[in-house]
């Protein structure tokens, strides 16, 4: 047998976090290895090449804070810069700090065991190659595992398919075309937008309306990019400051201290706002209580009726099943305008479901679609989904995913008892899911590599969170959760997938930490203060 090939340090990802991660090891004079199962490096952004992929975080809160010189070399050319220009700003920032001699691409762990005698990961590749590691830091990213629906037939389909996800390097025609798009959460809307005025007909089928409120984007000049870069330690404190990591702020007026022509004017304003003004910048009552909820939804839905000519249309579009907030927001630039035109129609198949797809098209219980070009817009098996994919056993062969198979338990978000040696950045019950994530991304990094430089300086080679604490962490991440109304919603918030076998409706998964930014980050630096008790090192 050959002897398998020893790296120290394993980072897992090339996205956002595998980035900064590899980045601040190096820093940190620590010798590690970056694998990545893609081509090259982006996650996130080099994937999603659809129309209309862009941020709806502000650009300029987005990127990354850990170099005052890359804060000056780079010019956001847009308040909310697009896929293109995103994967840009990552391989700058890659060749810059030399970051791809640390890389190796088209790598993707299917195995990790965990071996107690050694104390050694045994680590096994997609291509057959296999190495030992002490430690992994996983940056395998929690919207990174695309869920195809499940429809018999899809195969058979003659014209062009993709999920949005897979959207292929090479231009696609759609100018004349047939095209339909199945799906519409936040990137089937940003999809729908882009293309409508493109294509020949669009057919757009949707299950379940979701809310969605304009981004508002716009170019950034020269002078005003000059202008955000005197303003950059500001930026990135107000972040730090607000619970969803932007420069919005919650206001803490009082719901019932206004009346309602009062409230009206102001969501008027947060309307015409870029971004997530409307959601993070809102009264935090929309978020816990039904009767300022409904009133707020009741805002939006009115906004929806002026903007869609089509009374019964307008009906359609507006959600019923849950109140605005409660799922993740997509952002839209003229998402509703599209449905007033001539070559956009409206299939809702939760009248009449989709039966299969054929050579030709889409076949639904009332009619046959005939398209050209199919689009699932079906997003993904959020923030468990690629730790389920890979097999990984820890102490006793024990498997993570059958310990997360009613949703993931872990220790801030970092740790998972059972699975020593093992640190996950940004990862399941962590603050970035619910937040604007590099900010809590940088955070997670900049921990987990004091940490460890913690535990090596010391000579300890095992770490493990302790089942109590993680226990307790499990409870804090549920009574934030239990406080929302979003608690009751069927989104990635809470776990739903219909495309994911156990994600149906029924159960509800703690994925995500919703107690904000600011309480997490003092919750962390309180465990690194205390000299890091609730971790097990020998
Ligand atoms: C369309 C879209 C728009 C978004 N817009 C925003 C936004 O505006 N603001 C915001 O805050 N967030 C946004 N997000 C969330 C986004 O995922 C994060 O902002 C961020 O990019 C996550 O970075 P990451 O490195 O943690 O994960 P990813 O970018 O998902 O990278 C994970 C990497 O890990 C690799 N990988 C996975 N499994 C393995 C394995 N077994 N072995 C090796 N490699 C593996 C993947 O190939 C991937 O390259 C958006 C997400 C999507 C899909």
């Amino acid at each position: 047998m050959t002897e398998k090939q020893h790296i120290e340090v394993v980072v897992l990802g090339a996205g956002v976090s595998g980035i900064y991660q590899i980045k601040k090891l190096i820093d940190s004079g620590i010798r590690a290895t970056l694998f990545e199962a893609d081509e090259d490096l982006g996650g996130t952004w080099y994937r999603n090449r659809y129309p209309g992929a862009r941020f709806d975080s502000e650009s300029y809160t987005y990127g990354y804070s850990f170099s005052q010189e890359l804060l000056d070399e780079w010019h956001w050319k847009e308040r909310f810069s697009a896929q293109p220009e995103n994967l840009r700003y990552l391989n700058f920032v890659a060749d810059k700090f030399g970051l791809r001699e640390h890389m190796r691409f088209n790598s993707r762990v299917t195995v990790m065991k965990w071996d107690e005698a050694t104390r050694l990961w045994h680590l096994d590749f997609e291509q057959g190659e296999s190495i030992t590691t002490r430690y992994v830091i996983t940056g395998i990213g929690v919207l990174s595992t695309p869920t195809p629906p499940r429809y018999a037939g899809m195969d058979e389909f003659k014209g062009e398919s993709f999920h949005t996800y897979w959207w292929p390097k090479e231009p696609v025609e759609l100018a004349g075309r047939k095209v339909g798009v199945i799906g519409t959460g936040a990137t089937g809307i940003q999809v729908i937008s882009e293309i409508a005025d493109k294509v020949g007909e669009l057919t757009v089928f949707q299950r379940r309306p979701n809310w969605s409120t304009p981004l508002n984007n716009s170019l950034i000049s020269n002078e005003e990019m000059a202008q955000i870069r005197t303003r950059y330690d500001e930026i990135f404190a107000n972040c730090a400051a607000s619970p969803n990591g932007f420069e919005h702020v919650p206001d803490y007026r009082g719901f019932a201290n206004l009346t309602h022509e009062q409230r009206v004017e102001f969501w008027d304003e947060l309307y015409a706002k870029p971004g997530f003004a409307i959601l993070a910048g809102n009264f935090p009552e929309i978020f816990l209580d039904e009767t300022a909820n409904k009133e707020i939804s009741e805002y939006v839905a009115g906004r929806i009726r002026q903007r869609v000519q089509d009374p019964v249309l307008a009906e359609k579009l507006i959600p019923k099943d849950h109140g605005f907030g409660m799922q993740r927001l997509p952002l839209e630039t003229k998402y509703f305008e599209a449905y007033n035109r001539d070559n956009v129609r409206l299939v809702d198949i939760s009248d009449m479901p989709i039966q299969n797809i054929t050579a030709n098209g889409v076949q639904t219980s009332a009619e046959h679609v005939d398209l050209d070009v199919i689009v699932y817009a079906t997003g993904f098996d959020a923030i468990t989904g690629s730790f389920d994919r890979m097999q990984i056993q820890g102490m006793n062969g024990d498997s993570l995913a059958d310990k997360w198979h009613q949703g993931p338990s872990t220790y801030l978000g970092l740790f998972s008892h059972g699975f020593p040696n093992l640190l996950m950045v940004a990862g399941p019950q962590s603050v970035s899911g619910s937040t604007n994530f590099p900010r809590a991304i940088e955070g997670g990094v900049n921990w987990a590599t004091q940490m460890l430089c913690h535990a090596i300086e010391r000579g300890y080679t095992r770490f493990e969170a302790q089942a109590e604490a993680e226990q307790e962490w499990g409870e804090e991440v549920k009574r934030a959760h239990e406080k929302l109304l979003a608690r009751r919603s069927q989104g990635w918030f809470t776990g739903y997938n219909s495309n994911v076998r156990g994600h149906e409706q029924g159960t509800v998964r703690y994925q995500a930490y919703f107690g904000g930014g600011p309480k997490y980050a003092e919750i962390i630096k309180r465990v690194a203060a205390g000299g890091y008790r609730q971790i097990d090192m020998s």
